[in-house]
């Protein structure tokens, strides 16, 4: 018997995260908060423990009014002034000649998740990189598509060759292409690509597109958290894009604005035909309509506020963490060098990732540490050491005391 339709998988969420925060949350009750290192949350965190919520952002909020928090939006793709004000704050300073649209979606999540819906039928295949955040590959699974993966990493570079293969591999197959590439700040491995590689990616999907429609699903969540000076930079390489790719630019308020409870975020369309992207947003539209109907409008409100009259005050505390984030990663990563723990190629954000030969290695290495209150999350071939959540009294020794216990594993 079953009540649920035919298609679908339903074996349960492997929630790797949330059970190994309950484990760390055990231990620190059991042998007090100094005794264990609790890297497993990956939202920002202050030094004094506590997840930061912008005095910036969630003082304008509280003063919205009630009537603005409690109305629906205005519409199903979002308030205008938010759209308008997406495209502004995720461009900057780069000047795209390209048709675009916003749609108003829950989180980045929703505009992830509608962008593999909507743009392949059941049964094609996503293209993600081999190290990816595991939602990319659950969302595929809900829509029925399947999903194949690149090599991130040649060295300490993007792996150009592996992934011109694998994406002639499924366009061959499916004349269609969705790749998604999740830069900057690479979640789980706090990868970068340079401007010479968006270059290449660019200038080899043009050549793609020869055998068919090219889909570039550009997850830009940890953006606002980049050390470059200008992380967006790259976008304007997306001017070279021809008329056979579009660009979908899946941003986060959540991550932006530390608002993750807001659900708010946004599908920046971006291509050379108006007419395509006009297509795009219909369905994208239909399809906001038919999930969440609309975003909440006070989330919306609140965003063009902080980044347009609230600007200057949230730029200022934003940095405060970005600085924050900068030595405790540099602390780990200078560490890790020190003692030769391997680590992903890093550049900036969230997360740090030990690299691992292969999942039996890592699961060994995983438990070795939690007997040693050492609190991680298990990604594809790699331990994610979440720095934007641990102090940097907690970063300091810890590389060390990686390399420690991974030697004996
Ligand atoms: N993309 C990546 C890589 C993420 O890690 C996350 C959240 O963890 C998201 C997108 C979406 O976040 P949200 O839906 O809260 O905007």
């Amino acid at each position: 018997m079953a009540f649920v339709k035919k298609q679908v998988d339903v074996t349960p969420i492997e929630d790797t995260v949330f059970a190994i925060v309950k484990l760390a949350k055990q231990a620190i009750m059991e042998k007090g908060e100094d005794a264990v290192v609790n890297a497993t949350i990956g939202s920002l965190y202050g030094e004094d423990g506590r997840i930061v919520a912008y005095d910036s952002v969630f003082g304008p909020y509280d003063r919205i009014k009630k009537e603005v928090k409690a109305a629906y939006a205005a519409s199903f793709t979002g308030n205008e002034s938010y759209r308008k004000q997406v495209y502004e704050w995720v461009c900057g300073d780069n000047k795209l000649h390209l048709a675009h649209s916003v749609i108003a979606t829950a989180g980045g999540s929703g505009a992830v998740s509608i962008a593999i819906n909507e743009m392949l039928d059941e049964g094609q295949t996503l293209v993600i990189p081999k190290i990816a955040w595991g939602s990319y590959a659950l969302m595929a699974s809900m829509h029925n598509v399947a999903v194949t993966s690149y090599e991130l990493f040649d060295g300490d570079r993007f792996h150009l060759r592996d992934f011109e293969r694998v994406c002639r591999e499924v366009m061959e197959k499916q004349h269609k292409l969705l790749v998604v590439i999740n830069d900057p700040c690479h979640n789980p491995t706090g990868y970068s690509m340079s401007m010479a590689e968006w270059k290449q990616v660019i200038g080899f999907l043009n050549e793609l597109s020869a055998l068919g429609d090219v889909v570039i699903l550009n997850d830009v969540a940890y953006i606002d958290y980049a050390y470059q000076k200008d992380a967006r930079a790259y976008l304007s390489v997306l001017n070279e894009m021809n008329a056979h790719v579009m660009c979908i630019v899946a941003f986060s308020c959540s991550k932006t604005l530390t608002s993750y409870g807001l659900r708010c975020g946004a599908a920046l369309l971006l291509a050379k035909d108006a007419a395509q992207v006009r297509e795009v947003e219909i369905v994208f539209e239909k399809m906001a309509r038919s999930l969440w109907s609309n975003i909440p409008n006070a989330a919306m409100e609140n965003f063009t506020y902080v980044t347009t009259i609230g600007k200057d005050a949230f730029l200022q505390e934003k940095q405060e963490y970005v600085e924050l984030l900068r030595k405790r990663s540099a602390c780990f990563i200078e560490e890790a060098e020190a003692c030769a723990l391997p680590c992903y190629p890093y550049k900036e954000g969230f997360f740090v990732t030990v690299k691992m030969p292969d999942n039996q290695t890592r699961d060994r290495f995983h438990e070795a540490l939690m007997k040693q209150d050492i609190y991680t999350v298990k990604v594809n071939t790699g331990i994610r050491v979440a720095i934007c959540s641990l102090p940097l009294k907690k970063c300091e020794g810890l590389a060390k005391r990686m390399k420690e216990i991974y030697v004996q594993v």
